[in-house]
């Protein structure tokens, strides 16, 4: 096993390093809140350079970068203070389209989604329906040459931003096996009986929705893959691009501030211990992934079940972070609220993206065989 980065590895690194230094604006680096125009900037200087979409086949504008490189880039975009790529476009919609999509979809959304044309959200999660998502209700009928849906999604994360959606709906309600009445939808966001609603979340701010369907009418070219087979397609998505739920570049950069930030509170026994224990979870968490990643570049292979662990992992040491950062904090400071804000941002990590909870269980069952 090979945990280090070879000298080519380093100078990839090198390169990015360098690149995100003089190229990522200043005013974008570290905020908690960002505008669709903030976000879709960002986008743009990345596609410019060509780096939008790295893990997509060259053929569409990928980069042709190893999972290694593909790797380095994440954690240095995290290390930086870069803002995050909204996935739901470029790492969840393209790649199922790339697999899944008829010529005409690809032809017509992949170059806009490369481009930051087009800004998409996740329509999976309703109400009662999260972790157990087979159980979805939201019904889409098929009346002659377009489908008519009606239902209710929740959580759907910008929402109020987008131009698109992608929908797990129920097109069979007899089949004896749930997963196999689920369809995958494209819904263009602008269509007429779609209603959103925010929903504020307790730092107050206004990320995530509840999307309303009323009798909306989707034309049937916007099914992807065959009516029933949408659980193959929110499958094949769930399993990709697992590697970066660590954001150990993120949390190497918190953790540095923090330890600028916390210098006089060092002198506390108690909390410099935790900060320890924290930095040493940490370390551990990337050599963990460096061990998935040498796996990977030897085999071949996706990773398996067990790199559930690194969502687990990382998202305990990111709310960790912003609980030494509330320890260390004057109550009376005004950088204080934006330190609480953070903190409370952060609880949402463990439930989306499917609860830790739910990552141990799939561990345990894959893994573990239990
Ligand atoms: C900030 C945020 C953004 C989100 N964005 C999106 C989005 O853009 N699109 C989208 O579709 N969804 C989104 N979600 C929804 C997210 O995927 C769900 O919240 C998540 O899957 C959990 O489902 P739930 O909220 O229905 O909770 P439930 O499934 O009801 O779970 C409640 C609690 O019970 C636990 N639990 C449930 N089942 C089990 C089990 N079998 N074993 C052990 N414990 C269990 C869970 O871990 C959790 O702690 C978002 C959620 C959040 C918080």
């Amino acid at each position: 096993m090979d945990l280090n980065y070879s000298s080519e590895e380093l100078a990839f690194r090198d390169e990015v390093r360098g690149w995100l230094a003089a190229n990522l604006p200043q005013e974008l680096k570290d905020r908690a809140h960002l505008s669709k125009e903030d976000l879709m900037r960002w986008h743009r200087i990345l596609a410019k350079k060509g780096w939008v979409a790295p893990a997509w086949p060259k053929e569409f504008g990928g980069t042709g970068w190893n999972v290694v490189q593909r790797y380095i880039f994440e954690e240095e975009l995290g290390y930086a203070g870069a803002p995050p790529l909204i996935p739901f476009g470029i790492n969840m919609c393209a790649p199922v389209l790339i697999a899944f999509g008829t010529e005409a979809q690809k032809k017509r959304f992949l170059p806009r989604i490369y481009q930051g044309e087009d800004f998409w959200c996740q329509g999976y999660s309703e109400p009662g329906s999260g972790s157990d998502l087979a159980s979805l209700k939201t019904k889409a009928q098929r009346v002659e040459n377009h489908y008519v849906v009606n239902g209710q999604k929740i959580w759907t994360t910008l929402a109020h931003y987008a131009d698109w959606i992608f929908c797990l709906v129920r097109t069979d309600p007899t089949v004896e096996k749930r997963q196999e009445g689920i369809s995958f939808l494209l819904i263009d966001m602008k269509s007429p009986g779609i209603t959103v609603r925010p929903l504020i979340l307790m730092d107050g701010a206004h990320h995530v929705n509840e999307v309303f369907f009323d009798d909306v009418k989707v034309p049937v070219e916007n099914l992807v893959h065959k009516e029933g087979k949408g659980w193959t397609v929110a499958k094949y998505l769930l399993g990709y691009e697992r590697m970066n739920t660590g954001r150990i570049g993120e949390s190497k950069r918190e953790l540095r501030k923090l330890k600028d930030f916390a210098s006089s509170k060092l002198a506390d026994v108690r909390f410099r211990d935790r900060l320890t224990r924290v930095e040493v979870e940490l370390m551990a968490l990337e050599i963990t992934n460096l061990r998935f990643l040498d796996r990977m570049r030897r085999t071949g292979q996706p990773p398996g079940a067990d790199v559930s662990m690194l969502k687990i992992k990382g998202t305990e040491i990111q709310q960790a972070l912003t609980e030494l950062a509330m320890q260390a904090a004057d109550p009376s400071a005004q950088e204080t609220i934006a330190l609480e804000k953070k903190y409370l941002d952060m609880r949402k990590t463990t439930i989306y993206a499917g609860s830790n909870e739910i990552q141990r269980n799939i561990i345990a069952k894959m893994t573990l065989g239990l």
